[in-house]
């Protein structure tokens, strides 16, 4: 399938290119044979321009009479005189003809009429051609002679033009048998260059082919161009890594789930089958229970966990949004962490305006300040401090919950909001109650849900500042009830 593609796109290639080249190079010949017919004609019409110079300084017109003055003695005088007289007439502006040459004759242009229309007419160039189709250039003019008379003559010499299309017609026949053979040879190059630029990517085709679930650690070796093609497979391979991640992530979590699941289920397996064999009074029938419960809460915990997680991120939690007062919520919550803080004896502050109205989902709100602030009393070590900030703008809304617990490592960092994500020990403490790592997945829903943006910053030691910025959508409270009382 791939091969045939990428034949189909080299033939696509070669087609543009020759098509192209074949555009490019018809228009160029065109545009040189237009040169060569338009410097061909110049050349012709400069040549007959210097004949007739030299033709008024051998043919002069002395009392009323035309007289050659040529030196027949000369070779040199003699054969202008004889080319000058070769293609030539002489006669009165009235149409007699006192001088002309066989092959003028055949071109038919001295007749009377046409000689006094010719000798009326200033333009200096006809072009004709003779009956048996050769064609002339013709310059004409009047000579005339200088003392009073002033007797005129009309004069015209020639020249064929047969050299001149001689030229051209052996331009057509060599452009004729060479235009295709060098379209052909273009092209075979197209198609050699479009293959040998394709193959890399039919390599890249053939290894991306090979990628499977199974083997996402296989890697499409770079070329070290670094052209387009190395961008392509440098994204390439980045997308198979985020995937690799993504699978190892997956994998990681059934594991998670399973072994998160087997513990309470096997310690509360064992507390049954040991009260069934042990306990004799209710008292200890009714703590074995009370510990199953305990166990059972737990489990029930993951698994709503786990639901509620896969719904949000399958959209099927939607928003419900009420306006309430956001710094009240921030208060109770403050009074409610209050306990757990003191027992662990890390100092809680909550800072927060009188009164902050917004149109929030309250009990998502709620969940996000919860999961923070047990993460944070959670990383926090006795001495501690936590603290839960609110700032309440006009149409945004700003919380921060900061602690100066043990922090998150910057390599970890960039992955905390991925779902089961959890930091794992390097310095061999022992982590506080284990986590699912969906707290901080559920944070990072319920801020996209509500539009607005989460930054964590952290040093290794010193603390974490989670920082959420929401926008209020703010339907004061006051308004809201007036519109309802209406
Ligand atoms: P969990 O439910 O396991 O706490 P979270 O998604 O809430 O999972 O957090 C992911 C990981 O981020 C945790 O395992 C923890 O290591 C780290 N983390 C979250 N909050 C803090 C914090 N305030 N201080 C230090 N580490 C934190």
């Amino acid at each position: 399938m791939t091969g045939r593609a990428m034949r189909g796109l080299r033939f696509r290639l070669t087609a543009s290119y020759a098509i192209f080249f074949t555009l490019l190079i018809a228009t160029s010949s065109l545009l040189f044979r237009q040169f060569l017919v338009i410097s061909l004609d110049s050349q012709t019409r400069e040549t007959l321009d210097q004949e007739w110079g030299a033709l008024k300084g051998y043919l002069r017109i002395e009392h009323g009479r035309p007289h050659w003055y040529v030196d027949f003695a000369d070779p040199d005088e003699a054969g202008i005189g004889a080319r000058l007289r070769q293609i030539y007439v002489l006669a009165e502006t009235n149409g007699i003809i006192k001088e002309e040459s066989p092959e003028f004759r055949l071109l038919g242009l001295s007749g009377p009429d046409a000689i006094r229309s010719a000798a009326s007419n200033p333009d200096h160039w006809i072009t004709k051609a003779n009956s048996k189709r050769v064609p002339y250039l013709i310059r004409k003019g009047l000579i005339a002679d200088e003392a009073p008379p002033h007797a005129r003559y009309y004069v015209a010499i020639g020249r064929s033009l047969t050299n001149n299309q001689e030229l051209i017609r052996q331009f057509n026949w060599l452009a004729a048998g060479l235009i295709p053979l060098m379209i052909l040879g273009g092209s075979l190059v197209g198609w050699v260059l479009a293959g040998r630029g394709l193959s890399p990517v039919l390599e890249v085709a053939k290894t991306a082919q090979r990628i499977s679930g199974s083997n996402l650690s296989l890697r499409i070796p770079q070329r070290g161009a670094g052209d387009e093609l190395d961008f392509l497979i440098e994204t390439f391979n980045q997308m198979i890594e985020r995937l690799e991640a993504s699978f190892v992530q997956v994998r990681q979590f059934s594991t998670d789930v399973s072994h998160e699941l087997r513990t309470p289920i096997t310690i509360l397996r064992g507390q049954l089958e040991v009260a069934l064999m042990t306990a004799d009074t209710k008292e200890q029938y009714h703590d074995a229970i009370v510990d199953s419960l305990g166990d059972i809460e737990r489990l029930s915990h993951i698994v709503r966990a786990l639901l509620l997680l896969s719904q949000a991120e399958t959209g099927q939690v939607i928003l419900t949004r009420t306006v309430f007062d956001v710094s009240e919520l921030v208060r109770e919550l403050g009074e409610q962490f209050q306990l757990p803080a003191e027992s662990a004896s890390v100092q809680l502050t909550i800072q927060t305006p009188p009164v902050c109205e917004a149109d929030l989902d309250r009990i998502q709100i709620e969940r996000m300040l919860s999961n923070l602030l047990s993460n944070a009393l959670k990383f926090t070590p006795a001495g501690g401090m936590v603290a839960l900030e609110l700032h309440c703008e006009h149409d945004e809304l700003t919380f921060q919950v900061s602690d100066t617990g043990r922090g998150i490592d910057a390599g970890h960092l960039p992955h905390i909001f991925d779902r089961f994500y959890r930091v794992t020990d390097t310095d061999g403490q022992a982590t506080p109650e284990k986590g699912l790592g969906l707290g901080l997945s559920f944070v990072a829903w319920i801020v996209k849900a509500h539009t607005g943006t989460i930054n964590v910053e952290s040093a290794a030691g010193k603390g974490t500042t989670f920082l959420i910025q929401l926008p209020i959508r703010h339907e004061p409270l006051n308004q809201l009830r007036e519109m309802k009382r209406v």
